[in-house]
């Protein structure tokens, strides 16, 4: 049905009406002081969603722009870094970094594994000369529906080297507790896509003090994506280049909405419909791809036994209206994943839940009696 789509993909999440209606009028000049003051505004909110006192800084671009803003203002020619590597992005963190002439070794883990702590901690130990300047990892690996653990990771970073740790936190920031400033991180990246609940074309990335006496020597070339500009201009509440305008109307919009339902309300909100959507999965008969306990809480990635993941993820979209993430790369057909980030309420939960068992219904594949799935699901929403 027309306009009726219900997207349940890690990105670009739903976006609330106020949030739309903020940006459907007329960008205003981007020297303005009406302008100055969104910008200063936002900058404190995203302070606070960062937990950080570091300036956190807005780019016009997609994601990625924040990833590679992370590197190549902290890093140098010929660095040498570690990059996790489970999933699609952390594959991109390694071509980043290669495409910078970084000197990268990976630390890998299956796709649908969390990384090992002890591996970094290891490679970390083995570096006595200290010669490793990064370690560079994926917090919630959107692939595969893991969430790497950030925090232990970082720790060993902080207990056995001198490097900093870059983080992207694009389907993390806006769904789990993520205190920068208490954990120590010293690079996050996000988008505006996700978390956020604005559409896509912005991208924010969080420096610490020590990220910002490492920007001091890297001399990797940049120039669209210099923080330092963005630092300079931050400070007189404005922007390098002409920002996306009215993307800043929806943040200021959607950043104020996040205030209202406060921190932990919004990190309680996410691992409760984790949840509802895991113990549903798992009562309809389907198997989670995501090792136990180490489950995004904005993904949920599923592994159907003996049907095409991609035929049930096409007759939830034509009977129900809901779009859901395939497979990528060899994973396509093997597993579908339901976006739960940002937006989302109880009724996307107990809707996501009832197509999927509806869907395994008509085409003959329900293990258990209809109803099991959604029964476990609406349990943990009641108890929960
Ligand atoms: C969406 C996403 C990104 C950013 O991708 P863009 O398409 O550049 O916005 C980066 N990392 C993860 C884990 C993501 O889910």
């Amino acid at each position: 049905m027309q306009d009726k789509l219900n997207l349940m993909i890690p990105g670009p999440t739903p976006v609330p009406e106020n949030v739309l209606s903020s940006m459907s009028k007329h960008p205003i000049g981007h020297r303005s002081s009406d302008f100055q003051e969104i910008v200063q505004k936002t900058t404190e909110q995203l302070k606070w969603l960062h937990q950080t006192t570091a300036d956190v800084l807005t780019i016009t671009g997609s994601g990625t722009a924040a990833m590679e803003a992370g590197i190549i203002n902290t890093l140098s020619k010929g660095d040498r870094v570690i990059c996790g590597n489970n999933g699609k992005f952390g594959e991109r963190w390694v071509k980043v970094a290669k495409a910078y002439g970084l000197d990268v070794k990976t630390v890998e883990a299956d796709w649908g594994q969390p990384l090992d702590p002890n591996q970094f901690k290891r490679i970390l130990e083995e570096d006595t000369s200290e010669t490793i300047k990064a370690v560079i990892l994926t917090h919630s690996e959107t692939s595969t529906g893991v969430i790497n653990d950030l925090k232990t990771i970082n720790n060993e970073v902080k207990s056995n080297s001198k490097a900093i740790t870059i983080a992207d936190c694009v389907t993390s920031l806006g769904a789990s507790n993520i205190p920068m400033d208490e954990w120590g991180i010293d690079v996050i990246a996000s988008g505006s896509q996700k978390g956020y609940m604005i559409p896509p074309g912005l991208s924010f990335v969080a420096m610490s003090k020590r990220a910002w006496e490492f920007n001091n020597q890297s001399n990797l070339p940049k120039f669209y994506l210099d923080l330092k500009q963005y630092l300079k201009t931050v400070n007189k509440n404005s922007n390098p280049f002409t920002p996306a305008i009215n993307l800043y109307f929806a943040l200021e919009a959607s950043l104020k909405m996040m205030q209202k339902e406060g921190l932990s309300n919004i990190f309680t909100r996410h691992s409760r419909h984790q949840k509802a959507i895991q113990e549903g999965v798992k009562a309809m008969g389907l198997n989670l791809f995501t090792k136990e306990g180490f489950g995004s809480p904005a993904i949920t990635a599923v592994q159907p036994k003996n049907i095409d993941a991609e035929n049930i993820r096409k007759a939830i979209k034509n009977d129900f209206d809901i779009l859901l993430a395939g497979g990528q790369d060899h994973l396509k057909g093997k597993i579908f994943r339901i976006g739960h980030l940002g937006f989302v309420n109880d009724r996307d939960i107990v809707s996501v839940i009832s197509a999927l068992e509806s869907t395994l219904d008509k085409m003959g594949k329900l293990e258990v009696p209809i109803g099991e799935g959604i029964a476990k699901t609406i349990s943990v929403l009641n108890n929960e």
